[in-house]
């Protein structure tokens, strides 16, 4: 098996982004992309001018619709760039969308560096993106389930809303996340779900757990351990209507910004831990609905199976630069894992709004982005995405204009 496809058989489906770009929607976009690269290596090796990137904007953005927030995580990858004072100009930010929506965008999801909920406005933005026909996906706290439900009935089928929660406890929640309001509980946000799925059961209902273990740590603050709570919070988020429960490792930042997995830091023994998170695992899916998903993200897929490493050798030229982005209150980034860090710049947070601009800037960090060595130790969830691009790029046979693939709408990237 070649080596691109045996690393999309460990990634949860979710994450086999080469099949989803293979769907009719999506094709036409990555052809002209592909067609381009080709294009560009051999004016360069000619010697010739450099061809002009098409009209194009990427298929799908991480939007952080601000970078405050209302709880103090320990275990916080955004730590660094959190309640700055940068802020979006909503009608400046909505052209923006409407200019890469005309180019091709398909999927937006409102995440952070910072609560999404807490952006004025939120439930009329969440309404704008649906009516440019748009994926929508939210990544929330949990504290505002009120405007999560007023929104509920603008998304649709194949959208979803996950909720970062982290414990089984009310009283680990409160020592991880330090909520604003300190009387916020587990039992009060996990409550709000029922309501929300009463009123539009097509948007899926997710509960991240992002697991921690003795050894983690941001910076010199030491983390919570919560991994003795993976089974309470899957039976806890089975009972209250989730759809899913999703378990990640931790990530920490590196030096140089990037996010990355480091099981050597732990203090614990490395294969102890993956048998402690694998025996509970197996205890979730037996304790939850027939209907309720007991997931392993990618990242914990790769930690436990040992192959994590296999992850973090990319092409020099991250492809996925181009076809997925990350809109923050403090600029245009690159790739999620590198979130504020001014060498993953690409511009300001309106430089969509001038698509030539956003597309000389994407074309700039295309060429000297080396994405070999500044994500060289990232376990990177689009790596055998990238090298499958990088072959289709360096193949000499015509690309189809049919597409591969079949039609999922599934257009998160
Ligand atoms: S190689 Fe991976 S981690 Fe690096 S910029 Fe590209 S997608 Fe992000």
């Amino acid at each position: 098996m070649h080596a691109a496809q045996k690393g999309r058989k460990a990634v949860e489906r979710v994450h086999d982004f080469a099949a989803k770009l293979q769907q009719p929607s999506l094709w036409p976009k990555v052809v002209d992309y592909v067609r381009w690269q080709r294009a560009l290596r051999k004016a360069q090796q000619d010697g010739k001018q450099l061809p002009e990137m098409p009209d194009i904007a990427p298929l799908s953005i991480n939007l952080d619709l601000t970078t405050a927030c209302n709880y103090a995580c320990d275990h916080c990858i955004d730590w660094d760039i959190l309640n700055s004072k940068e802020k979006h100009a909503d009608d400046e930010l909505r052209a923006s969308i409407e200019r890469m929506a005309e180019r091709g965008l398909r999927s937006v999801i409102l995440i952070g560096g910072g609560e999404p909920t807490l952006y004025p406005g939120f439930v009329d933005f969440v309404a704008f993106l649906k009516k440019l026909s748009l994926s929508v996906s939210v990544v929330t706290n949990g504290s505002r389930g009120d405007r999560i439900l007023a929104a509920a009935p603008h998304f649709t089928k194949g959208d979803w809303v996950r909720l970062s929660l982290d414990s089984g406890s009310n009283d680990v929640f409160q020592r991880m996340h330090h909520p604003s309001k300190k009387s916020l509980t587990l039992d009060e946000i996990c409550s709000w779900v029922k309501k929300i799925k009463t009123a539009n059961s097509d948007l899926e209902m997710g509960f991240s757990f992002v697991i921690t273990w003795v050894g983690g740590s941001r910076g010199d603050v030491k983390i919570v351990e919560n991994i003795h709570e993976m089974v309470m919070a899957s039976k806890r988020a089975s009972d209250a209507m989730f759809d899913y429960i999703s378990f990640k490792p931790f990530l920490e930042r590196q030096e140089n910004g990037a996010e990355v997995m480091d099981p050597a830091k732990t203090e614990a023994e490395l294969q102890a831990v993956v048998a402690r998170i694998q025996s509970n695992l197996d205890e979730a899916r037996a304790s939850v609905r027939a209907d309720f998903k007991v997931l392993a993200s990618t990242n914990l897929r790769v930690l436990m199976s040992g192959t994590w490493k296999d992850y973090t050798r990319q092409p020099k030229t991250c492809h996925m630069q181009m076809l997925r982005q990350v809109v923050t209150p403090l600029g245009t980034y690159n790739c999620p894992a590198h979130r504020g860090v001014p060498k993953a710049m690409l511009g300001d947070k309106d430089v969509w709004a001038v698509p030539p601009a956003a597309q000389h800037e994407t074309t700039r960090l295309l060429k000297d982005f080396d994405a070999s060595v500044e994500c060289g130790e990232v376990t990177c969830l689009y790596n055998s995405t990238n090298w499958w691009l990088e072959e289709l790029v360096n193949a000499s046979a015509d690309l189809p204009d049919v597409a591969p693939g079949v039609e999922q709408r599934d257009w998160f990237l």
